[in-house]
């Protein structure tokens, strides 16, 4: 285990280098006419990684991803001191999101949460400052105050934006749940080129936010993932328009240019959280009412549904004419007596043992509900009466052999049912059709209890209850 574990972390160490290598030159390559990279992506990458994966982040690690900056550098850029100097600047990024972030962010959940988004700005910016002044500053030759300045100002805006648009990336990465593509999703996706053809066109300060509705439309009809990484293409994209469009007429080192990219950094970063904060509202919502509808629509000691969750799930089946729909209502006999022999709690493992029995056994065949106290109902469509009254049946006969543990000991117990056949009617709700066969079967229960108990009415083969139920319906 300790091999294992020791292995696993060497493994993550490489993979570390590899990729902070991998990053750095990738940001080389993107470098602005001078040092300053477009996009620089190796520290939100880690910090990220750090964060979601928290065993990655060590001392040792923070070292190594260091050595990977440096060498990029000292081999593609000749640089050596000015390396270490610079380098100085996206560790403190790093560190101070990893730290920042550290402990709110579960790793395992499935969820995130908008408390966690809200803090990832305030972490965000503070890291960018921290590293932007330092970076601004050793990375300026010369003294003049006004280089420092748009140096620092480009190295805040880069890695705040560029921050603000990876992090909810990794920390949204495979958490995403299982999700069906409806047709809003795929005009959603599909909406985002057209808005963007249109902001490109009509260019200018507004056309930042033009992709925003289709943004947040996205946050609310797609998983938090894919939402995250179409706003961070959006942002990537804008970003590079307003540099191509500054680069084909000017140079970037005088004071507007530069300012003008770092504005629209600053747009961008501004931007990329609201959709990340809807999705994951949306995200958190969406669990919270599933949660809360498997709760009302669920008993919880049988694990079977309601009286409620029975109608819930009914009412959403097309209700087609002429539909044979069958009920098998059944009653615990003398299950008083179990409380009173064995206690209460006994009686409730017995309640939660038969919910097993019938979940294992009749889920695939029946709606199964637990209609309160001792009493059960299955619904069975498109079934005809023999079939009902023979797994009415091999149920009962099912109950009396099993054996109830409760302890070290066992138990046996008998029930008893009553059947109900119907037919669905299209001007008949769900609703009505159950409440007929709860009352017909409910009759026929308490005509088992009082026929001595362990037995089904009715036998349709004798037919007799038969005809009164055709007579009714
Ligand atoms: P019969 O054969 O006529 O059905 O007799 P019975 O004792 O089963 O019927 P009765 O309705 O008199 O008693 C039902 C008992 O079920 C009474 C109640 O204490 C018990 N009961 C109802 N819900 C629960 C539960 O959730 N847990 C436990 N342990 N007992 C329950
Ligand atoms: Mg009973
Ligand atoms: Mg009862």
């Amino acid at each position: 285990m300790s091999f294992l574990n020791k292995y696993r972390k060497i493994t993550d160490t490489v993979i570390l280098f590899l990729l902070t290598f991998f990053f750095c030159y990738v940001g080389g390559h993107l470098r602005l006419p001078f040092v300053f990279s477009m996009f620089w992506i190796a520290n939100a990458v880690i910090a990220g990684i750090f964060v979601r994966y928290p065993s990655t982040h060590r001392p040792i690690n923070y070292l190594v991803c260091a050595l990977a900056m440096f060498l990029n550098d000292y081999l593609f850029s000749g640089w050596l001191y000015s390396a270490i100097l610079i380098n100085t600047a996206n560790i403190i990024f790093i560190a101070i999101v990893a730290l920042g972030l550290k402990g709110l962010w579960k790793h395992h959940s499935k969820q995130l949460t908008p408390k966690q988004v809200l803090i990832l700005f305030p972490v965000c910016l503070a890291a960018a400052l921290a590293s932007g002044i330092w970076g601004g500053i050793v990375s300026t030759s010369g003294t003049v105050a006004s280089d420092i300045v748009i140096n620092i100002s480009l190295w805040v805006s880069e890695q705040l934006s560029t921050g603000l648009m990876i992090l909810p990336l990794i920390l949204s990465f495979k958490r995403s749940k299982k999700f069906e593509w409806q047709y809003t999703s795929v005009l959603a996706v599909l909406s985002v080129p057209v808005l963007f053809l249109f902001a490109s066109l009509i260019k200018g300060p507004g056309s930042i936010v033009f992709p925003l509705p289709i943004l947040i439309w996205c946050a609310l009809v797609l998983p938090v993932f894919i939402s995250t990484l179409i706003t961070f293409l959006v942002g990537v994209l804008e970003i590079m328009m307003v540099y191509e469009d500054i680069m084909s007429n000017h140079a970037l080192d005088s004071y507007p240019e530069a300012m003008a990219l770092v504005s629209i950094r600053l747009g961008v970063a501004a931007m990329v959280l609201t959709p990340f904060m809807v999705s994951v509202t949306i995200d958190a919502i969406t669990t919270l009412n599933k949660q809360l509808e498997i709760r009302a629509n669920t008993d919880f000691l049988t694990q079977l549904l309601s009286r409620a969750g029975l109608f819930e799930k009914l009412s959403r089946l097309p209700l087609k004419n002429g539909q044979s729909v069958g009920m098998i209502l059944f009653d615990i006999d003398y299950f008083k007596s179990i409380n009173d022999t064995f206690g209460h709690q006994a009686g409730d493992e017995v309640l939660s043992d038969l919910g097993y029995l019938l979940r294992r056994d009749y889920k695939k065949k029946f709606y199964i509900a637990r209609f309160g106290g001792e009493e059960f109902a299955m619904i069975g469509l498109n079934i005809c009466q023999q079939a009902l009254y023979e797994q009415a049946e091999l149920l009962r006969q099912r109950v009396a052999q099993h054996e109830f543990s409760l302890g070290d000991r066992s138990l046996s117990i008998t029930i008893s049912l009553g059947l109900a056949m119907g037919t669905t009617k299209s001007n008949e709700g769900w609703q009505q059709l159950i409440t007929r066969l709860m009352s017909q079967s409910d009759t026929r229960l308490y005509l088992s209890k009082a026929g001595g108990r362990n037995q089904t009415t009715p036998n349709w083969s004798e037919g007799s209850l038969l005809i009164s139920d055709q007579r009714q319906t």
